[in-house]
C-alpha cells in the first residue's frame, strides 16, 4: 500500500512488553493458524514446528544478575508462548515449573494466549483458586464456528483478567452477547505475511459495536496485510499495520 492515509492520525502510548518462550513448537488447531508464522519461520531454517520442546529462557522470569536482583524488573508485562500455546498437551510435564516461576514473580503480569480452552481447567496449578492476580489468559476466536465452540468454554472458566483476540479476523463475528464484564477486552486484528486472507473493515467496525453495546473494552490492533475498507482492498505493508489501525482512532 501506498503511503496514503486510511484513517485521520492519532497518537498512543505504546507497552513495551518482554517475551518469555517457555517452549517452542505447536500443532496446527483452526482456521486461524492456517499460516501461522512459526511454521513459516521453521520451514526456512528446516525445523519441524510440529515437535514441542522446552526452550533454553524456560527459567528467563527469574534470572537474577551478579548482585542477586532479578534481570527483569517489577512491573513488566511479560508476553508468553508466542511460538508455541501455553496449555499445548506436550507441555503438561513442564507447566507446574512455568506456574511456579509464574508465582515467584507476581510483580510482574503474564499474558498468553491461547486456541486451546478446552484444556485449561485441567492445565490449572492446585493454588489457582479464582486466578493469579498476574496473570491474563487472551483466548483466540478468529470466526463464528471457533467463536461458538470457544467463547461458553472460556466464559466460564475461573481468570481474573480474560481477553478475547480476533486475530486474524476471517469474516464477520457475532457474539450473540455472550461477552460481558467478565471480558476486559476485544483485541481485533488482520492476518499478516504472503498469504494473508482479507480482513474487512466492516467487521471491525462490528466487533466494536458489539464492545460498546456490552461494556467490554475493544483495540484494533493492525489492519492484516490484506485491508478491505468501503470496498475497496488494500495491501498494507508490515510496518503500516500497526500504525494505520492507531490512525483508525476506534479504541474503546
Ligand atoms: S495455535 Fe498459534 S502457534 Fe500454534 S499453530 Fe496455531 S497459530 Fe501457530
Amino acid at each position: 500500500m501506498a503511503e496514503q492515509s486510511l484513517f485521520p492520525e492519532i497518537g498512543e502510548a505504546r507497552l513495551k512488553p518482554q517475551l518469555w518462550n517457555l517452549w517452542h513448537g505447536c500443532h496446527k488447531k483452526s482456521e486461524g493458524c492456517a499460516h501461522c508464522y512459526v511454521y513459516r519461520r521453521d520451514a526456512k531454517i528446516g525445523v519441524d514446528s510440529d515437535i514441542v520442546h522446552k526452550t533454553s529462557s524456560f527459567g528467563m522470569p527469574t534470572s537474577r544478575d551478579r548482585y542477586g536482583n532479578y534481570k527483569i524488573p517489577s512491573g513488566t508485562l511479560i508476553f508468553t508462548c508466542f511460538t508455541s500455546d501455553f496449555f499445548i498437551e506436550e507441555a503438561d510435564k513442564w507447566r507446574n515449573e512455568a506456574w511456579a516461576i509464574i508465582r515467584e514473580r507476581a510483580d510482574l503480569h503474564f499474558y498468553m494466549v491461547t486456541k486451546r480452552p478446552e484444556r485449561i481447567a485441567t492445565c490449572l496449578p492446585t493454588d489457582w483458586g479464582n486466578g493469579y492476580a498476574n496473570v491474563t489468559v487472551s483466548c483466540t476466536m478468529e470466526n463464528q464456528k471457533r467463536t461458538d465452540e470457544r467463547l461458553p468454554i472460556f466464559a466460564s472458566l475461573p481468570i481474573v483478567r480474560k481477553e478475547i483476540i480476533c486475530e486474524p479476523l476471517l469474516e464477520r463475528i457475532d457474539f450473540r452477547r455472550q461477552i460481558g464484564h467478565w471480558c476486559s477486552k476485544v483485541i481485533v486484528g488482520g492476518e499478516s505475511g504472503p498469504e494473508a486472507r482479507t480482513c474487512d473493515y466492516a467487521w471491525v467496525v462490528d466487533i466494536r459495536r458489539q464492545c460498546l453495546e456490552l461494556g467490554v473494552g475493544f483495540h484494533f490492533k493492525q489492519t492484516g496485510a490484506k485491508f478491505r475498507k468501503d470496498g475497496r482492498i488494500y495491501q498494507v505493508p508490515r510496518q503500516l499495520q500497526q500504525p494505520q489501525a492507531r490512525k483508525a482512532n476506534i479504541d474503546l
